[in-house]
């Protein structure tokens, strides 16, 4: 028979309970007892859950307080000794390590934390040491929670992340030399440690992930595959079967390490990304070996097209038969949000094309029925899916005939502004009359609880939109009379009628749609609700033109427009599964060009087009699939922007420094302005600009705006030093790392103020 399983669930519960429970935890609100009580609460309701759903293999060791990942450094004990000689109860050394202790005396940042491979979601990265040991712990998490299910009645496969990944993904800690890879040797016997007593409790399978397998490995990395799993598996009676999960991308050209072993049960691969490589995988198969295919996306909120998913099963049954084949989630179910049921809101139309994780749960099941037992047992099913794919393809919300037809209409001189830089910048300069070193900020002044307060309250319909209307133009007044006594050269209004960078678009957007509950974890408790595209995207009418004419109205200076770019509002929403990525970048660029152009009709000549998200939309390899990405990205972005005349001047923000990898791409945006982080970064990174003889202008961040530290002027001054070394005087603009609105008034005055300062030094000087 066909078997169903699941690689991970969510872990925050219906309502965020996780995150509450923690929050409460740090608050000393809640008791350390009561917080594990909850942790245990929620696994066995998302066990039951996936049991009642009918699913076969039901994953333990995917909840998580924090990260997964932290779990790993705790449980093989590779806690740097700033946390380890802390002494602190492990629940809470864990929570050091991943966001920090400033209590009784204790004084630890977090470990590191970066994006799990294309996802929004970060994890804890492993911090290593030279003269690195490892330790297992005593009655490891996995163990635990494996006798945890068992004793509730539920025989789970318990996941872990794989030795090679668990290295691969960490670095060497601050001023150590290690290479983690090397320290495999050391790694490997508490593996074996951990799967024999995995197996002694009864654990048959494991799911052991290997997601870096997907990404174009150095040679050391690569090279460590085969030795690490002939180790764990083989003829060792004492560990159990292994089943070697990849996700978020193809193996095929990794397959020369994929150990070919007879050990490894099987090998799990995502074929919703990568559906074209089933075929090759399965011709490397062993002759025992079982393949878990991962047909139901673990990364989107779609129902799965169940046709099309059994179909690629019944492709896999006919070559290894169904004992050796399982239906699986492409990925964890982490990156999903928890259930359809607690949306009360969503028009029924869409909400029948949309699977969370509870229904992603039934949906492998019912796909492993009907392999296994023919279509006619899930038949009630299948129709009902068929109907909900054909009433989406076929709905006036996914299909607007306009926005096609003006698609079909852009033309390659859209993407290109009228005169080449050096024009256009002769003529900005002269029209904005802008100083050497201007000094501005990147949109956001900070979201006071008073805004937050009438937001809700406009929200809830508690005041009218009038009223409303006159607190935001209000608030405006206020950030440019501070604007003005900051004497800062380029204004902007502020954005204290925006929530959030994205929503606040796609609320103005014809083709979106939000939910209520659906939220996703990015890290530790924090969750995000990304709104969802479901249908062709256009502007039924201008979105911020009013705010920023208002402010343009007050001001004495340049005002500076605002508006979130076509890939960040992709990227940072749930995007559509039914075309591809570049045409829904291109409806929002188009929107977002009609937009540029109005505020320009507006008076509004200096127009930033934020793009932080371009980066993490790469394709974890290099190679033509990220050339393509880039392609049509930088595209969007240009399509979005080259509607002006030349005497507007185009700027973008990017939240980091780090462009080595896709400059190119970065300078084909032909931004005049390109604001980016910097201070905590190395000026180093800015040599870049100079190698490639970057002509257009650059603001790299003179200070943190994560911390409400006050930088001294000096400080601000030694930056710009810095930065001279590499970028030249009239190339320079002066302003902080990002927007400021997490930030208190106090502290950005202040910090505002001696950043003017600096700014004017060297105005002086040169
Ligand atoms: N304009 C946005 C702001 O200032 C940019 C935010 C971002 O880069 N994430 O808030
Ligand atoms: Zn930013």
């Amino acid at each position: 028979m066909v078997q169903s399983s699941v690689l991970g669930f969510p872990r925050m519960g219906v309502l965020r309970d996780l995150k509450k429970a923690n929050e409460a935890y740090w608050a000393d609100k809640l008791s350390r007892e009561d917080l594990l009580k909850e942790g245990k609460r929620l696994r066995l309701a998302h066990w039951n859950i996936q049991k009642d759903a009918g699913v076969d293999i039901i994953p333990s060791n995917d909840f998580a307080y924090y990260d997964h990942v932290l779990d790993h450094i705790q449980m093989f004990n590779a806690i740097p000794e700033r946390y380890s000689k802390a002494g602190l109860e492990p629940i809470d050394e864990y929570f050091a390590m991943g966001r920090g202790h400033q209590k009784d005396g204790i004084d630890v940042p977090s470990l590191e934390m970066v994006k799990w491979f294309d996802s929004n979601y970060h994890y804890v990265k492993p911090t290593f040491q030279d003269g690195q040991s490892f330790k297992l712990a005593s009655d490891p998490k996995p163990v635990r929670e494996f006798k945890e299910a068992k004793e509730a009645g539920i025989t789970t496969r318990p996941v872990i992340l794989g030795p090679v990944s668990f290295l691969a993904l960490g670095k060497a800690d601050r001023g150590q030399t290690v290479s983690p890879i090397g320290l495999l040797d050391k790694l490997l016997p508490v593996y074996e440690e951990l799967l024999s007593q995995l197996k002694e409790a009864g654990a048959e399978t494991v799911q052991i992930d290997e997601p870096v397998l997907v990404f174009d490995l150095p040679l050391k990395v690569k090279n460590a595959f085969k030795p690490a799993y002939e180790k764990l598996s083989g003829s060792n009676s004492k560990i159990p079967k292994l089943m070697l999960a990849t996700y978020f991308g193809d193996i095929v050209h990794n397959f020369d390490v994929i150990p070919s072993i007879s050990s490894l049960h099987g090998l799990h691969i995502d074929l919703v990304r990568n559906p074209e490589q089933l075929e090759s995988v399965m011709g490397q198969l062993g002759a025992q070996q079982v393949l878990s295919c991962g047909v139901v996306d673990g990364r989107n909120i779609w129902k799965t097209n169940f046709k099309k998913a059994i179909e690629v099963v019944e492709t896999a049954v006919q070559k290894l038969g169904k004992d050796r084949v399982l239906v699986a989630t492409s990925s964890s179910l982490l990156h999903t949000p928890h259930t359809l049921d607690s949306e009360k809101k969503l028009p029924e139309e869409v909400k029948n094309w949309f699977s969370f994780a509870c229904q992603k749960a039934k949906e492998v099941a019912i796909i492993a029925k009907a392999v296994t037992d023919g279509p006619a047992s899930v038949r009630d099913d299948l129709e009902a899916n068929a109907k909900a794919m054909e009433a989406r393809a076929s709905s006036e919300r996914t299909n607007d005939p306009k926005v096609k037809d003006r698609q079909q209409k852009v033309t390659s001189e859209m993407h290109e502004r009228q005169s080449p830089f050096p024009e256009r910048y002769a003529q900005q300069k002269e029209h904005l009359n802008l100083p050497m070193f201007p000094t501005t900020t990147i949109g956001s002044f900070p979201q006071t609880s008073q805004i937050r307060v009438q937001r809700n309250k406009f929200t809830k319909g508690e005041i009218t939109a009038e009223e409303y209307e006159k607190f935001i133009e209000s608030e405006i007044q206020e950030v440019v009379k501070i604007q003005d006594e900051l004497d800062l050269d380029v204004y902007v209004h502020g954005e204290p009628e925006r929530n959030d960078m994205v929503q606040y678009f796609g609320e103005r957007l014809e083709g979106y749609v939000f939910t209520t509950h659906a939220w996703v974890q990015s890290y530790g408790s924090r969750c995000v609700r990304p709104p969802i595209i479901v249908g062709d995207i256009s502007r039924p009418a201008p979105m911020t033109v009013k705010e920023s004419k208002y402010a343009a109205s007050i001001a004495k200076k340049p005002m500076k427009g605002m508006l979130t770019g076509p890939i960040t509002c992709l990227r940072w929403s749930f995007p559509r599964d039914d075309v591809h990525q570049s045409v829904q970048a291109q409806q929002l660029a188009l929107a977002l060009r009609d937009e540029v152009v109005d505020l320009e009709a507006a008076g509004i000549y200096v127009i930033q087009v934020d793009e932080p998200a371009l980066r993490e939309g790469l394709p974890l390899r290099s190679g033509r699939e990220r050339e393509n990405y880039l392609s049509w990205a930088v595209d969007s972005f240009k399509l979005s922007t080259a509607g002006v005349k030349d005497s507007t001047q185009i700027h973008s923000h990017f939240c980091y420094s780090e462009f080595q990898d896709f400059f190119h791409a970065i300078a084909a945006l032909d931004a005049d302005v390109l604001s980016i982080e910097n201070s905590k970064s190395d000026a180093k990174l800015l040599k870049v600009f100079v190698d490639q003889a970057y002509p257009r202008h650059i603001g790299p961040g003179v200070y943190d705006i994560h911390s409400p530290r006050v930088p001294s002027e000096q400080e601000i001054k030694d930056r710009i030093d810095e930065m001279l070394q590499y970028l030249k005087p009239d190339q320079l603009w002066i302003n902080p790392d990002c927007g400021l609105k997490t930030r208190q008034w106090k502290e950005t005055k202040a910090a505002l103020t001696n950043m003017v300062n600096a700014a004017k030094f060297y105005r002086e000087k040169h």
